[in-house]
């Protein structure tokens, strides 16, 4: 165990210089007029078969939009002592887009060492834990021990712009098994002390309410639009706070929440009655409700303001996630990811669920049980994004002993 460790520790130079690499290729999102991941996934072939891993494989998903046509995927695999059941690492090539430049303090596409981190756009997300997740392999097979599955490595493409040539059309492929335990190290904490099991479901909701305009002295003539809104988006919150009560200990909040967020301006003067009103909801469904029954609910309730207030009530489902049933609390890698960071950091971890959506729902659908796991300081999509790199040294340390028992 303490081989496996130093290991990791000699490989921290090459680390370094591999996350530097990683930065120094251009791999932006092609929806967002990027590049994509191919000139990268090139690279991370060539270095997972020269890092000695048993098996490289690339999956070329086609994609007209990029100049070589196909969104590439990436996966090594370090044969286990029982080999058909894998511990996968699972982290994402594509990054977004640089931003304004002018905040950036170096260039964001030139990895850059200062201060025991590295800077550049993927620095976090998602290069540092995919390297940190590369070179855990190399240390197991150094130290010569067998983890004690497969331990595999997922280098992903269009993780920020849906997955649909990444992580969706892989596991179509069936290459992800329902014994596997897979790790989607792409959110965390600071000290990696969460692990995330959950999701809520999301649902935005813009609800709008036509009446009559009208002069302001004159409310008699006119029907309030503005004023009816309000009424029924209180009625809205209301109910579902009465309705959808229970709570799940697994969230923060344990609650559903619907919170009213943006309101549209209506008239530009002071003695208009306007006569149409616009808001918006943001809606977070603990996952045990159906997203169908909560929207029928709220439909009905906005038919009886419709009869009773005489305006008209639209109501648009603008945005919409279902989150598919949480991965159990007790399973195998839960409870091995857990042990393993109790044991190596000595801190108390926290199992639970967050608002929604990342990619572990592709896995929980399919009932394949996923975690998300990194330890980060939260700097993805910022200027001036790095990663720390003793997190790339301790999570490897974390990623080698957990495939070991
Ligand atoms: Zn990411």
């Amino acid at each position: 165990m303490r081989e496996i460790e130093k290991n990791i520790e000699d490989l921290k130079g090459e680390m370094v210089e591999a996350l530097k690499k990683f930065i120094s290729i251009n791999s932006v999102n092609p929806s967002f007029g990027g590049p994509g991941e191919y000139k990268k996934a090139i690279w991370l072939e060539n270095l997972l078969k020269m890092l000695g891993y048993d098996e490289v494989r690339r999956i070329d998903i086609p994609d007209d939009r990029v100049e070589e046509k196909v969104r590439p995927n990436v996966i090594g695999i370090i044969r286990g002592k029982e080999s058909g059941r894998k511990i996968w690492i699972v982290t994402h090539m594509d990054t977004v887009p640089e931003g304004d430049r002018n905040l950036w303090e170096t260039d964001p596409f030139e990895g850059i060492e200062k201060d025991g981190r590295i800077f550049g756009r993927g620095a976090e997300d998602n290069g540092g834990s995919m390297i940190a997740s590369i070179y855990a392999g190399v240390a197991l097979k150094r130290a010569g021990i067998k983890p004690d599955y497969d331990y595999c490595v997922a280098l992903v493409a269009d993780e920020e712009a849906g997955s649909e040539y990444g992580i969706a059309p892989l596991l179509r492929k069936g290459i992800f098994g329902k014994e596997d335990l897979v790790i989607v190290a792409d959110a965390g904490e600071k000290d990696g002390s969460f692990i995330e099991v959950a999701e809520k479901s999301i649902v935005w909701i813009k609800l709008e309410t036509i009446g009559k305009q009208g002069h302001a002295s004159n409310p008699d003539e006119c029907v309030n639009a503005h004023r009816i809104g309000m009424e029924v988006a209180l009625d809205f919150y209301r109910y579902v706070r009465k309705k959808y009560s229970d709570e799940d200990p697994l969230f923060t909040p344990s609650r559903t929440t619907f919170e009213p967020t943006r309101k549209e301006e209506n008239v530009g003067n002071v003695n208009t009655i306007p006569g149409k009103d616009v808001l918006y909801f943001d809606g977070r469904i603990l996952p045990k409700y159906d997203l169908d029954d909560f929207i029928y609910d709220l439909e009905k309730l906005a038919m009886k303001h419709e009869v009773e207030k005489k305006v008209k009530i639209k109501l648009d489902v603008i945005q919409r996630f279902d989150a598919p049933p949480p991965t159990p609390t007790d399973s195998d890698v839960v409870e091995r990811l857990k042990d393993t960071i109790e044991k190596l950091r000595g801190i108390k971890v926290k199992i639970g669920g967050i608002g929604g959506g990342t990619c572990a729902a592709h896995f929980r659908r399919l009932g394949i049980p996923a975690v998300v796991w990194s330890t980060i300081d939260g700097t993805a999509h910022n200027a001036n994004e790095y990663a720390r790199i003793e997190n790339l040294v301790n999570d490897a340390k974390v990623y080698a002993m957990m495939a070991i028992s």
